[in-house]
């Protein structure tokens, strides 16, 4: 590792965190210890016993992870925040609440997020409607082949809710297979269709991750067609995309945590840097412009996604930008530095 006093200044754009749950970390809480899981529906069951049994408020356990990220660099955040009809939009919020208490120095957009399914979980799409009155932004989804088991019947609710309130679509979609790229297609099809061009993201799309699928290449292209974001959290033991693949076929990609420190996962630390670093580690970055290129999806790109100009049209000279002691971009995505300084719209935030 370099000496870190022996370092120049190194001015970076801002980081963006494209995919996080805030409402679901016990960030700035005493360890909790997971329960092991075997399917996705049993992760599903234990975040909803876990969120039952926190003490805390989700507001008070988001804002204490925002402060956290801002420290380290974050600007803008993409939280998906779970919505019910049992929680209804409580989750919503306190996020939003949390939210506010940075306002202009943290950007945060809401996806209402059907975690618990919207079809098997009657009553949550008025939910989602009402959360968007309440402080979410964007309408989300949850694997409608593998989760919910009615492809057309969850993308017309959550394309029909998003028609109706004019807000942006974020879906998660774990399902792999050909049968996850015919989803992947379909919400494709639909964001065509109906004029959404880079206005609709996927995040995780584990189907995109898996070179042996015959139709991998076609639906590349659809999903570039379309305009469609991938946001990737490069998780442990989960597919990670193909980045020069992805270039090729001229798909973007933009990064999150996912769960930092919740019932889904005992890691993250909500440092984009961080996230940058497994990004590269995953997809086997060697050269420098393969680390680079970790470090601007964790940052410009998720910018691009966001809206946030301030990062994705990030000048050097301007007045948002951070510090590292660092040699450079590759240097700092190996060693991980936190910024000395967090710089935004002039005013030092760090
Ligand atoms: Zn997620």
């Amino acid at each position: 590792m370099t000496d870190p006093t022996a370092l120049p200044l190194l001015r970076t754009p801002g980081l963006v965190d494209a995919h996080i749950h805030p409402d679901k970390t016990s960030w700035g809480q005493r360890w909790q210890s997971r329960r092991s899981a075997a399917t996705l529906i049993e992760l599903i069951e234990n975040d909803r016993a876990t969120q039952a049994e926190y003490e805390t408020s989700v507001e008070e356990r988001a804002f204490a992870l925002f402060s956290h990220a801002l420290e380290n660099g974050t600007m803008g955040m993409r939280a998906h925040v779970d919505v019910s009809s049992e929680l209804g939009t409580r989750n919503v919020e306190g996020v939003r609440a949390a939210a506010e208490r940075l306002s202009g120095d943290l950007t945060v957009q809401i996806v209402a997020f059907p975690q618990f399914g919207l079809l098997r979980n009657p009553g949550t799409l008025d939910v989602m409607a009402s959360a968007l009155d309440a402080g979410a932004d964007l309408v989300g989804g949850i694997d409608p082949g593998g989760i919910e088991g009615d492809l057309h019947g969850h993308l017309d609710a959550i394309f029909g809710l998003a028609d109706r309130a004019g807000r942006d679509l974020d879906i998660h979609l774990h399902d792999g297979g050909e049968g996850g790229l015919e989803q992947i297609r379909e919400v494709a099809r639909r964001t065509i269709g109906s004029g959404r061009q880079g206005r609709v993201t996927i995040g995780h799309a584990f189907a995109l991750c898996d070179p042996a699928l015959p139709s991998l290449g076609e639906t590349l292209d659809l999903v570039a067609d379309a305009g469609i974001w991938v946001a990737t959290c490069a998780l442990g033991p989960d597919p990670v995309p193909d980045l020069d693949l992805f270039e090729r076929h001229g798909v973007r990609v933009a990064a999150g945590s996912d769960g930092v420190r919740d019932a889904w996962s005992p890691f993250g630390t909500g440092s984009m840097v961080d996230r940058a670093h497994l990004l590269a580690y995953r997809t086997g970055a060697m050269t420098d412009g393969e680390l680079e290129r970790a470090f601007r999806i964790a940052s410009i790109s998720g910018g691009e996604m966001m809206g946030l100009s301030s990062v994705a049209e990030w000048d050097a000279r301007g007045g948002t930008h951070l510090e590292f002691a660092a040699e450079n971009l590759a240097q700092l995505v190996v060693d991980r530095p936190a910024p000395l300084r967090v710089v935004r719209d002039g005013r030092v935030l760090r």
